[in-house]
């Protein structure tokens, strides 16, 4: 395992409780804990605070590309934008320079003698070539650019629209400022805590309760009443509904009377229209695709984004700003850069990490592969890094990244690295996993997933020095080492000292003592029955005797007290989080699909199979290993279980995968980098039509010969990873259903499917007649298709092993192929769809009395059956076999009197199936 650095966590999201830690799973976990580098400390409040809690204020804006400072009064009049020549390529995003005409060749067109010459002058990008003359636009004079840019940008609709909100808004804000004011509303800052920043970020948007008649169950009763008051005084809601210059859709709006002010022609129907058979037009004659403007740059005009390359406009360059920031509670600056634009520095910088110890954490690599290994491996990465100020980010020397397995037991290192001038002593607890977690009555903890123990929970750390007072002292420490070694005669030849040794020096549990850092060791049993991260929430307090010296060193290093007279005992407590690592189940594949999953939130009732040897089982039991020049159509391919043992097999020409969800895309990506043009990702929800029409319209089914019904389909095949939900199920029915007509793939012939779903959908599939969970859904898809279970050595479990899913899901997947039959054995699904429908509502009901509620007269039908030889008894629906289902749905549909529309367009909707 690398070594890691603890997080450390931020009160501003959960008061600190020494009792009760912060949450230490995903997703709470990583919002409120932060890396150290990220944070700041408030010597005030003696607090950590982080970016989310910390106020932002602009201390300078500044133009990235000329470094001018621009003074916030003229920020807006200029938009945003940088005033003086500067500008953006339309194209690239690369800075325009201003060039005449005629440019000297001997002159770099970037520096500013290139703008002498004759006129006119024109903007050009000397990065990928492009020039203003290109979309006729050229200057006069080379000066005063932005100026005659921003004149033309004026009318846009942006910035029309954004004026017109203005306007809409204005006289009801300075309304309500006023009001504000006049009772005193205005906190000041003093009092101003978190608790009033909080409040006005919660608070409800004014108006909105009252014009959407929400109800006191959605806005807050206070604010409710407030607004009430606010209303009676001065009918703050009189602000009429908003109608926007220009609406998202259509086009055809009446002029506003802003036009009408501005003498502009009301923009009418027939200019948009026109417009739009200009860009069809274009479109229509476009010979490269660089004629149409890229996503990424009509990005940049918000608004109305240009379709063609050539309406792009080349932008004045965005203004930057400096941020100051500070602490929320007593609003003192934590952070403050120097005005300068082009000076880096700090004038006020209370980073945390000159505060807090910095905590990196490393596991051992078990003992088996030798501990002498092991620790020269750890010291010598320790002795590469200096021990006083720096960041070890980045720090992977050791790169064994091996899961951890349940039931065993692993060491881990933590370092801890002292900031303060003064000596600290640290005292670590590691609290029980899921104590964050407040229990509802009766209701008992979960097994903890892990048992910390930590030999040595008080332990020392030297103060903080400059480099050259440690190499003053190592010389001496590494003497003493030697004449240790000397002296119990177990010299070895790298000089370095044995863990024991090091632990006999130091007490148990501490690994090493060195500069301004100090190790321990900690050991962690994994549960049995643990299963995915592992993180330990350690609450970390550190006491440091203050030095009675009247001012502390000036910054950056300084400990976190108000300078006291006496020598005082001073105290700090935070919580941290330590990534032990990520625990495989016990016998679980070490695959590298199956490793980097374990790092992915699986989707929601949708297990996907990632056992790499049951995938290539699955896919030969389904026969695919024994076509020929094989297309497959894989949905819900997840991360691409399934298809990767596809595309090992020789004869599989193409996996068409088709998946929606933007997790598994990366490990879809990789396989397409591993079997290039062989696999292709159609980004579609596989519940939906318009997901197979896609592929088919995408060409990728088009050497897919169309065979004859009379024989299975040599060259396609199809499978999916059902949903265990609801859908899933109407998804497998529609799908197989589709053989009744030959339609959908099957006009391609008689394609074979294979599917993964959910046990209880296979049961009732499979359920024989005078079963419980007999069901239509056993007597409706068998007619067309012949569909067995799947059998493979692994039975696909256990599920942990072979399945990306939720945690716990009790769940069970098994496998079905669908081999439709060359002729059907019923004359009309439709009618078999009907009489199923309407006879198993009544299941327990004998079959004669069923039938002859299904439509008026049919009970005629009867004894037409029992000629056919359907029993003549008190037979429940329940009971009926296939055959006795195929001759009631034949002879149903060959009866005059059958009502003529089958398909009950509710039904699907309704039925569960
Ligand atoms: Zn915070
Ligand atoms: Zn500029
Ligand atoms: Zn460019
Ligand atoms: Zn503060």
């Amino acid at each position: 395992m690398a070594v890691q650095e603890a997080l450390f966590h931020c009160t501003c999201t959960q008061p600190f409780s020494r009792t009760r830690p912060p949450p230490a799973e995903a997703p709470l976990a990583q919002y409120e804990h932060h890396a150290l580098s990220d944070l700041l400390f408030c010597e005030d409040c003696d607090a950590i605070r982080c970016n989310q809690c910390a106020a932002c204020e602009v201390a300078c804006y500044y133009c990235p590309n000329c470094l001018f400072e621009v003074p916030s009064a003229s920020v807006r009049g200029e938009k945003n934008r940088c005033a003086r020549n500067c500008f953006q390529c339309p194209q690239c995003d690369h800075s325009l320079s201003v060039v005449a005409s005629d440019p000297d060749p001997s002159i770099p067109l970037s520096s500013a003698a290139a703008s002498v010459g004759e006129p006119p002058y024109l903007l050009s990008c000397n990065f990928c070539g492009w020039d203003s003359k290109q979309i006729g636009m050229t200057f006069e004079k080379p000066t005063g650019l932005a100026l005659q840019l921003q004149k033309a940008e004026e009318p846009s609709a942006d910035l029309l629209e954004y004026d017109h909100i203005k306007d809409h808004f204005d006289p009801f804000l300075r309304r309500s400022q006023a009001e504000a004011s006049g009772s005193g509303g205005i906190p000041s800052t003093s009092t101003a805590g978190t608790g009033s920043v909080s409040a006005r970020l919660f608070q409800d948007p004014v108006g909105l309760a009252a014009r959407y008649g929400l109800s006191g169950v959605t806005v807050g009763g206070s604010n409710r009443a407030r607004l009430a008051a606010a209303e009676a005084r001065t009918g703050l809601d009189e602000l009429s509904p908003y109608s926007s210059l220009s609406p998202s859709r259509g086009g055809g709006r009446q002029g506003s009377s802003r036009d009408a002010r501005k003498g502009k022609e009301p923009r009418r129907e027939e200019d948009h229209v026109e417009e739009e058979a200009e860009l069809l037009a274009a479109l229509r004659e476009m010979t490269d695709w660089e004629t149409v403007a890229g996503v990424d740059r009509r990005w940049n005009s918000s608004w109305k984004p240009p379709v063609l390359s050539k309406d792009l406009r080349p932008l004045r360059t965005p203004l930057q700003a400096k941020l100051s920031k500070r602490c929320p509670t007593c609003l003192h600056i934590l952070i403050k850069p120097e005005q300068k634009s082009n000076s880096v520095r700090f004038k006020i910088k209370l980073v945390a990490a000159n505060y807090l110890p910095q905590i990196t954490v490393y596991r051992r690599p078990p003992a088996s592969i030798g501990s002498r290994l092991s620790t020269i491996g750890t010291t010598a990465s320790r002795r590469s890094r200096t021990g006083g100020s720096g960041f070890s980010s980045g720090d992977s020397q050791t790169t064994d990244d091996e899961p951890l397995r349940p039931g065993r037991t692993y060491t881990y290192e933590l370092s801890f690295v002292n900031p303060l001038y003064e000596p600290i002593h640290v005292r670590l607890a590691v609290a029980r996993p899921g104590a964050h977690k407040l229990l509802a009555e009766g209701e008992t903890a979960p097994p903890p997933t892990f048992a910390a123990h930590l030999p040595t929970s008080t332990f020392p750390v030297a103060a903080y020095a400059e480099d050259w007072e440690f190499e003053d002292a190592e010389p001496e420490e590494d003497e003493m080492i030697a004449e240790e070694q000397a002296a119990t005669g177990a010299g070895g030849g790298d000089g370095r000292t044995s863990p024991s040794k090091r632990s006999r020096k130091n007490g148990a549990g501490i690994v090493e003592r060195r500069m301004n850092r100090t190790t321990v060791a900690m050991d962690v049993a994994v549960a049995r029955d643990a299963v995915g991260p592992l993180k330990a929430s350690m609450l970390v307090t550190y006491v440091y005797q203050a030095d009675d010296e009247p001012a502390p060193p000036p910054s950056p290093t300084k400990s976190p007290q108000k300078s006291g007279s006496a020598p005082e005992v001073k105290s700090f407590s935070f919580w941290t989080l330590i990534p032990l690592g990520t625990v495989l189940p016990a016998g679980a594949p070490t695959s590298q699909l199956f490793l980097d999953l374990l790092q992915v939130s699986p989707v929601r009732a949708r297990p996907q199979l990632i056992n790499e040897d049951s995938a290539r089982a699955l896919v030969r039991a389904w026969g695919v290993d024994k076509m020929h020049d094989v297309t497959v159509v894989d949905t819900y391919s997840g991360p691409g279980g399934l298809a990767k043992a596809y595309l090992e097999l020789p004869n599989v020409k193409n996996v068409i995968c088709i998946e929606d969800a933007f997790r598994y895309r990366p490990f879809l990506d990789r396989l397409k980098g591993e079997y290039g043009d062989r696999i292709t990702t159609v980004e579609r929800d596989p519940f939906t039509w318009e997901a197979y029409s896609e592929v088919e319209q995408q060409g990728l089914l088009d050497d897919v010969p169309t065979v004859g019904f009379e024989r299975v389909h040599p060259n396609f095949f199809f499978s999916g990873q059902l949903p265990n939900t609801v859908f899933g199920q109407q998804l497998f029915v529609q799908l197989v259903s589709a053989i009744a007509g030959h339609m959908w793939y099957f006009q391609r012939g008689r394609m074979q499917m294979g599917f993964l779903g959910p046990s209880p959908l296979w049961n009732k599939l499979f359920a024989k007649p005078g079963d419980a969970h007999y069901h239509k859904l056993s007597v409706l898809l068998h007619p067309l298709a012949e569909i067995e279970q799947t059998e493979i050595l692994s039975q696909l479990l256990p599920a942990d092993h072979h399945f990306h899913r939720p945690r716990n899901d009790p769940g069970q997947t098994s496998a079905v192929k669908v081999t439709p039959r060359a002729k059907s054995l019923v004359k009309s699904y439709d009618a078999l769809e009907y009489v199923t429908r309407h006879m198993f509502v009544s299941k327990a009901t004998p079959w004669r009395k069923a039938l002859g509620s299904i439509a008026p007269g049919a009970g005629n039908l009867v004894p037409r059956l029992i000629e056919q030889g359907v029993v003549d008894d008190d037979r429940l629906v329940n009971q009926l076999t296939l055959e006795d289902w195929i001759k009631i749905a034949d002879t149903f549909d060959a009866w005059p009197f059958r009502p003529t529309t089958l398909f009950d367009e509710y039904a699907f909707e309704s039925d569960r199936i």
